[in-house]
């Protein structure tokens, strides 16, 4: 049985590139059943996590 590679890391890792919107079609995210991260390039959009607990880590320059 010579499965597929399934890495479930990158399940993690997916981020979208959608610019606009978000849309089922387009979005990776959405098309992997999952749900928009601080990762994702387009942030604020409706498949989004609205959680306090996913507050936007940046502004942290280390240089
Ligand atoms: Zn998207
Ligand atoms: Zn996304």
């Amino acid at each position: 049985m010579a499965g597929l590679p399934a890495p479930d890391v990158v399940l993690n890792l997916i981020s979208c590139t959608c610019r606009r919107t978000c849309r089922p079609s387009d979005c990776s995210c959405i098309l992997n059943g999952l749900e928009c991260t601080v990762v994702c390039k387009l942030q604020g959009c409706s498949n989004m996590v609205q959680d306090d607990a996913i507050v936007a880590q940046d502004a942290n320059d280390s240089s």
